[in-house]
């Protein structure tokens, strides 16, 4: 200990121990977080649900959360050892992303006492599940351009619209949502953020099939849902402040300090079949063609990973542009699609064409490959990242907008889409 605060070093030991005595092996669906059915959905999520309680009850959850609202009150690197340490293990991965960070992360920085006493310790303790509700059918890059509305009523907000892309809401317990509070002024300056229970009357929630048949994206559907204002996080109309924090955590996804998850997958079929493996199955393993992409695809997992460990580190820190977490999530998003196509093209055929029964791994392959661009969209798309990059990090001109200074309501918008 050193000024009251357990060292890095001890609490790794102690954090080593704890893990391997109650921790068992990483399974595959911990970082694909794809299951076949509804069914195995329900029971991996109960299962991170005792997984995080597990976490809680062995002294272990919200590392970098306050003791007030139930954490340990230390810093990033000792959530780092821990996450460390964690390499290997199981872990609650459905609580990393979106509910630690950034819907936790933005609760603590914008939640009144009361609502971070009411969400923070259940969220440690495995009770609830967040999600973000940002994206809208009429678009998800324009964020600020929102036309979800929530009118006064009272003590309370009536909110009418509808969120799409909302990943897990089927599931899931509570939502951050940005709501256009006020349509005379420009469109950054009349929004506002509120929590709301997903289950309630007013809200429809409709699944979303992707073209790998997966359906864990929902479009939510409000109509006239009270939300007290006791719900409310963040000033009236000052909603963009907490949405771009909220980005921001969204960006930096799991290199948050308030995130629980190894280091680096150490189980490398946790994460799909490697390149690798790919390659032993299908029987390319002394093929020159096939080693060069070995070689790149272990290329850009290693700059993925140092990459995001230094955006990490600066995040932590609080050094550096607090935008240059744009950069890991162009990179991720870049490389993920590249590192999809070498696996494609290393398995060939036999990823373009097989039946469940026959061959899974490389079904999970081709599916990745179909899916590849996910990964340049989800989170903001890439194209985003690079205005950031541009305009925030590197400090060039600003894109033109046409709606820079105009009341919303005077705002020209296309037709309504469902
Ligand atoms: C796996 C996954 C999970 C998701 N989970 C959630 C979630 O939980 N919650 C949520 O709210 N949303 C979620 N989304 C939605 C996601 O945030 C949006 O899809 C994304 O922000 C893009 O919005 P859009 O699809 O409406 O495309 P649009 O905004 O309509 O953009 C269409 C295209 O135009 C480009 N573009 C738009 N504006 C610009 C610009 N100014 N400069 C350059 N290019 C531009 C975009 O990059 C894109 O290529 C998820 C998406 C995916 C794929």
């Amino acid at each position: 200990m050193s000024g009251g605060i357990e060292s890095v070093d001890d609490f790794r030991l102690r954090a080593r121990a704890w893990i391997k005595a109650n921790l068992g092996p990483i399974q595959p669906f911990d970082a694909s977080q794809n299951c076949e059915n509804d069914e195995i959905e329900r029971e991996a999520v109960a299962r991170d649900r005792a997984l995080q309680r597990q976490i809680w009850d062995g002294g272990f959850a919200g590392i970098c959360f306050p003791p007030e609202y139930g954490g340990l009150g230390l810093t990033p690197a000792h959530q780092r050892a821990f996450n460390e340490e964690l390499a290997g293990h199981e872990f609650p991965s459905r609580f990393t992303v979106p509910t630690f960070s950034p819907c936790a992360a933005v609760l603590l920085e914008f939640g009144t006492p009361e609502q971070k006493a009411a969400h923070i310790p259940a969220i440690l303790k495995g009770d609830e599940f967040w999600v973000q509700m940002l994206s809208e059918p009429g678009g998800g890059s324009d964020v600020a351009g929102a036309t979800t509305s929530a009118v006064r009523d009272g003590d309370d907000w009536i909110i009418n619209g509808s969120k799409v892309w909302t990943s897990r809401a089927w599931w899931a317990d509570w939502g951050l949502c940005l709501a256009r509070t006020n349509w005379d002024v420009p469109k950054h300056q009349g929004l506002t953020v509120f929590a709301l229970p997903l289950h309630q009357p007013g809200i429809e929630i409709h699944r979303i099939e992707r073209l790998s048949g997966e359906t864990e994206a929902c479009q939510e559907f409000f109509t006239d849902v009270r939300v007290p204002d006791s719900d409310r996080l963040g000033p009236v109309d000052g909603g963009w402040t907490v949405g771009s924090r909220w980005m921001y955590f969204e960006r930096i996804g799991h290199n948050s300090p308030y995130v629980t998850r190894p280091v680096g997958l150490t189980n490398p079929e946790a994460e799909g079949p490697s390149a690798i493996s790919i390659a032993r199955r299908a029987g390319r393993l002394d093929d020159p063609v096939a080693r060069d992409l070995i070689g790149e695809d272990r290329t850009l997992e290693i700059a993925t990973h140092a990459l995001q460990n230094r955006i990490a580190q600066a995040a932590a820190s609080g050094r550096g542009n607090v935008d240059g977490s744009a950069v890991d999530r162009l990179f991720r998003g870049i490389a993920r699609v590249r590192r999809a196509t070498i696996e494609y093209e290393i398995a060939g055929p036999q990823a373009a064409a097989w039946t469940e029964e026959e061959d899974h791994a490389s079904g999970s392959t081709g599916m990745r490959y179909l899916m590849r661009q996910v990964s340049c969209i989800g989170g903001g798309t890439t194209e985003i990242a690079r205005n950031v990059i541009a305009e925030r990090v590197l400090g060039m001109p600003r894109e033109l907008s046409g709606d820079k200074g105009v009341p919303f309501r005077d705002v020209p918008r296309g037709p309504k889409r469902a």
